[in-house]
């Protein structure tokens, strides 16, 4: 599920414009299609008050492609599905996994958006500086390779290119590194590798962005320039296995990189922790005597099928009282900030941060915990407009381990 589709490229169109630019499988979709609903039922954006409905999306492909039969020449997508639609989706896959017959609408909704920017240049304005950063600089922030991974300095941690045959490379991510507050979490990952005697390295300023935003939006030249690059200079320096917090990198690495030889075996550090936690390498033993419930990352639980993975990690910790939230695992409800949704505004209607927010003062757990940058930074901004109390808290299971190891930084 978490693979992308490769650029079309056997017709003159970037992308989708008419409906004979779709592949074959998209037609078949849309002559499929039951109009049952479930699609959009489960769709965070539709639920939101977004004008974008997954089943219209597929019904009206269908109606082109009608269309196209009938006065034999191919009828334009944009014409029917408009831009407030295609930009609405934050590509959570929620549609995907629902649909009793495998229909595939973000695959429509990504050929739409290639069209938009490659052959329209018609993107949203808030992407365009995000673009141009990992254009220019090659990360999210426009930070560039001078200040990478500048806060990292005094952890030490050995460069891929000077150390010694390391097991993993470990892959930080820019977005995680850069904007959402991440560091002490990742801080934390690198306190239980090295607890464990995990065998890594790092790259330094050599780390670009993975190019999961530019995928994305549709941007292809931007991403294929930067995955492109990422994979010769892990091919150059030997890297076969590479561990990362941020499940879009993760994503991106595992699934889309192969479609450019970069086939590396691309770990979540939730499987690791996991796969040593069972190997009897890290022992959780400090207890954390709270409520806490789950919020599952769509790109681990749905899209990667690792939900399990992180319920062990917190379920091993002593003293924990743990509770599902009603949407939970393969079926969780998105935090509102993948597709490239983080750099997007979001409206009409409410956030969708604000319903699953919502949903997580319901359950009344005091800690919420989760494996991804993105969710812990949108939905923990999120509670503190809803919650002035400050009685509801956002953890990482990376934070919660290291804490339960006895390894956390700082403390
Ligand atoms: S769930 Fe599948 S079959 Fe049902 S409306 Fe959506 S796309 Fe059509
Ligand atoms: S991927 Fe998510 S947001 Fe996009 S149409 Fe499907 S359910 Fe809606």
């Amino acid at each position: 599920m978490g693979k992308t589709r490769p650029l079309l490229l056997a017709t003159d169109s970037l992308g989708a414009a008419t409906v004979e630019d779709l592949s074959w499988k998209s037609i078949l979709d849309a002559q499929a299609c039951a109009n049952c609903g479930r699609c959009e039922n489960n769709c965070p954006a539709s639920l939101s008050g977004k004008r974008l409905s997954s089943r219209e999306i597929v019904q009206k492909v269908l109606r082109q492609t009608r269309a196209t039969l009938k006065n034999s020449s191919p009828q334009h997508l944009h014409d029917a599905i408009s831009q407030e639609e295609i930009w609405a989706c934050s590509m959570c896959m929620a549609c995907v996994k629902n649909c009793p017959l495998y229909i595939d609408h973000v695959g429509i909704i990504l050929e739409l958006r290639r069209n938009s920017v490659l052959q329209q240049a018609q993107f949203p304005a808030e992407t365009h500086t995000m673009l141009r950063n990992l254009e220019l600089y090659g990360d999210v922030q426009g930070e560039g390779a001078a200040n990478r991974q500048q806060w990292a300095l005094d952890l030490s941690l050995p460069l891929v290119a000077e150390a010694r045959k390391p097991e993993y490379l470990l892959w930080f991510g820019c977005s995680p590194e850069y904007i959402l507050n991440y560091q002490t979490t990742i801080k934390n990952m690198v306190n239980i590798l090295q607890t464990a005697k995990v065998s890594f390295a790092i790259l330094g300023k050599d780390e670009l962005c993975c190019g999961d935003p530019a995928r994305r939006l549709g941007e292809e030249d931007i991403f294929q320039n930067i995955a492109r690059k990422n994979i010769q200079k892990l091919d150059d320096l030997g890297i076969k296995k590479i561990i990362t917090i941020c499940p879009h990198c993760f994503n991106t690495m595992k699934h889309d990189y192969p479609e450019f030889n970069g086939t590396f075996q691309v770990q979540h550090v939730v499987e690791l922790v996991e796969q040593l936690i069972d190997e009897g390498r890290l022992e959780l033993k400090y207890p954390i005597h709270k409520k806490i419930t789950l919020h599952d990352p769509c790109y681990l639980g749905r899209v990667n099928n690792l939900s399990a993975g992180i319920r062990k990690i917190i379920t091993a910790i002593p003293g924990i009282d743990f509770k599902e939230l009603p949407r939970n695992s393969e079926n969780s409800y998105c935090c509102g900030g993948g597709g490239a949704q983080m750099w997007l505004h979001e409206s009409p209607g409410n956030r969708i941060s604000t319903l699953r927010v919502q949903e997580i003062i319901a359950a009344d757990c005091q800690v919420t915990a989760t494996a991804c940058p993105y969710c812990l930074s949108i939905l923990g901004e999120e509670m503190k407009s809803c919650d002035e109390s400050g009685k509801f808290k956002f953890m990482d299971v990376i934070d919660m381990a290291a804490y339960s190891i006895g390894c956390n930084y700082g403390e």
